[in-house]
């Protein structure tokens, strides 16, 4: 069922209707297919991303005069959901690549923006988002991935990388790794960041993890074997890493809230439809009130999931803190992502079980939510640290 919307500017209807044809053309009858050959070996949907990019829909949330949609963020996070809903790992994908172009477009330079941006914001490049290694996860401040200036004294002219990081999105595939390096020993205020190429001599890839749904958003190791990366490259300053990848993790939490929000809705369309169709007992099985609450339950939990990930983002475009909220977002959103899955599982009975019915994949796909760009015990973290202090 089509989601009512509003929105704070009049693009926004247009927006969300070329994206929901896009949607209906390109990516619903590619991703149940998509996603079971990728489960099979590697294979990534790169004419998927591009699609997105000449359509404009890559950048919507970056500043219009380096070629972003210049779209506040209320507006973008609704396209990232009706994406979603289509396919989520792509969601997942366009929220990634807004995460990996969030330091340059924040805390770049003029130079650097006008460098940069235009292959990061056109749709042409796409990027992924190193921070997590294998021993530093939720406790990323501890990483040991290393940025050593190459010259000695004054101003540097360029650094070189070495170390690993797991878990990255889009590894193997992306055009820029937006990288998060130690540049002192002072613990999460000694960390850099910087914009290595993809084709970077000494930049090398691990095989894909072999995960339990997201098939499409490949995710591997990428090693660092001295990457020489010019101080041009380095984004903000020696020591500044740590707080730019927090700020951009606020925002990226909002995508990942969105994204999870329009996997739910899209098991609870598929739920609903089969309570209507399906006849056990004589009538209809949605005739049951115990089964006619658990959709209503379900109904409620991707309001509410939507409302929260609204509130967040109206904060955000108001220029007021929303890093608290992002989190309580990205907590609700992805708690009810699973849960909504899992009931419509429920709904469809044996059928739900099989790869007949989309609500197995997305049952699968739900979990990482709330594991992945802070898991939900950080959010809590998070969010106790702003009630309490
Ligand atoms: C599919 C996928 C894609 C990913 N993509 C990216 C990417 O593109 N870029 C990137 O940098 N990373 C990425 N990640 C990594 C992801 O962000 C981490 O997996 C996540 O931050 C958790 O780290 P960890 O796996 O090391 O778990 P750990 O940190 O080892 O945590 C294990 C468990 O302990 C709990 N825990 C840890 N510390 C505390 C605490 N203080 N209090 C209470 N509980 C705690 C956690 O909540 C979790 O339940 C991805 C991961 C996955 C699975």
């Amino acid at each position: 069922m089509a989601v009512e919307r509003v929105f704070p500017n009049d693009e926004g209807p247009d927006l969300i209707e070329l994206t929901r044809e896009i949607c209906a053309k390109e990516l619903r009858p590619r991703v149940d297919e998509a996603e079971r050959a990728a489960a099979e070996g590697e294979a990534f949907p790169t004419e998927v991303f591009r699609t997105l990019g000449q359509a404009g829909l890559l950048a919507l949330p970056h500043p219009e005069e380096h070629g972003g949609g210049g779209q506040p963020y209320e507006t973008y996070l609704q396209v990232v959901e009706e994406i979603a809903s289509a396919w989520m790992s792509v969601a997942v994908g366009v929220s990634v690549h807004s995460l990996t172009a969030f330091p340059v477009t924040t805390f770049g330079t003029q130079a650097q923006q006008a460098a940069l941006l235009p292959g990061m914001l056109s749709g042409e490049q796409l990027g992924a988002y190193a921070l997590s290694e294998q021993q530093a996860g939720s406790d990323v401040a501890s990483m040991t991935t290393r940025a050593t200036r190459v010259d000695s004294g004054g101003e540097p002219t360029a650094y070189r990388i070495r170390g690993r990081k797991a878990w990255i999105s889009h590894a193997g595939h992306a055009d820029y790794y937006t990288t998060f390096a130690r540049t002192s020993d002072d613990g999460g205020r000694g960390i850099s960041c910087f914009i290595v190429p993809g084709d970077a001599t000494g930049l090398s890839f691990g095989t894909p993890e072999k995960k339990m749904g997201l098939h499409c958003d490949t995710v591997r190791e990428v090693s660092y074997e001295d990457v020489e990366v010019e101080a041009g490259r380095r984004i903000g300053a020696e020591g500044q890493g740590m707080s730019i990848a927090l700020a951009a993790l606020d925002a990226g939490r909002l995508g990942i809230s969105a994204a999870a929000t329009g996997l739910a809705q899209s098991a609870l369309d598929v739920a609903s439809a089969y309570a209507v169709e399906r006849r056990q007992f004589g009538r209809a099985i949605a005739d049951n009130q115990g089964l006619a609450f658990l959709i209503a339950d379900m109904e409620a939990a991707v309001g509410g999931a939507r409302a929260a990930y609204l509130h967040a983002a109206r904060l955000k475009d108001a220029g007021r803190p929303f890093s608290k909220e992002a989190a309580v977002a990205k907590l609700l959103a992805t708690d009810a992502a699973m849960r909504v899955t899992t009931d419509a599982v429920q709904v469809l009975g044996g059928a739900g079980y099989t790869q007949d019915f989309p609500v197995e994949r997305m049952f699968r796909e739900a979990k990482v939510t709330q594991i992945f760009e802070g898991t939900n015990q950080i959010q809590r973290l998070v969010i106790s640290r702003h009630v309490l202090r």
